[in-house]
């Protein structure tokens, strides 16, 4: 079985920048939906005991989708903490050289990722992963995909289904992308980067 995964922080906790309606709404509604719909499609088959990692590798179609929804998910939900936590944080080493080599600065690199965020065409998700090398990319993944599918280690993302952001920003895109910075975890992105 498949199950929820709990939000390490309040719902409310990532104010102003996500409000709780639409952790609620996310979270608490789209996700589940996704682990109730995977859960019914992979009773009795290979995929019932598989890591959500190796079926969104070797599966298609809606037990795919499903499975890519809440890989996607629970890696974007864990990788927030509080503004007041987090602002005056600097990015750990060595996520903070991997960036600066990859990308030639902070701003750029950001930059590059809001510029892929706001120009993915319909629903996805943009991508900072590392390839075998520890190099960092950026991708854009449409739908449910996910970088893993390419070889890839994803460690920071922003989902740009309308769901994630219609509530707080209707249809400014690119703003509720710009905000998300204040609250992205980078001790969290930095340890996804060192392990394995
Ligand atoms: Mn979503």
């Amino acid at each position: 079985m498949f199950t929820l995964i709990s939000l390490p922080y309040a719902p409310d906790a990532l104010e102003p920048v996500i409000s709780r309606e639409t952790i609620d709404f996310h979270h608490g509604k789209h996700l589940q939906t996704y682990v109730d719909n995977l859960n019914k499609l992979v009773a009795g088959t290979e995929f019932e005991t598989m890591p959500l990692e190796e079926i969104v590798c070797k599966s298609q179609g809606g037990v795919f989708n499903n499975a890519g929804q809440i890989l996607n998910h629970n890696l974007y939900f864990a990788q927030f903490a509080p503004n007041s936590l987090n602002a005056n944080s600097l990015i750990p080493e060595p996520l903070a050289h991997a960036l600066n080599r990859d990308f030639g600065s902070f701003d750029a690199f950001k930059a590059e990722f809001e510029q892929k965020g706001v120009s993915l065409f319909g629903s996805g998700w943009v991508w900072l992963s590392a390839d075998n090398d520890g190099k960092l990319v950026i991708t854009q993944e449409t739908n449910a995909n996910n970088p893993i599918t390419k070889g890839l280690k994803p460690l920071l993302t922003m989902d740009v289904w309308e769901h994630a952001y219609y509530i707080d920003y209707r249809n400014r895109r690119a703003a509720h992308l710009q905000a998300l910075w204040q609250i992205i975890n980078w001790e969290e992105i930095n340890r996804r980067y060192t392990n394995g």
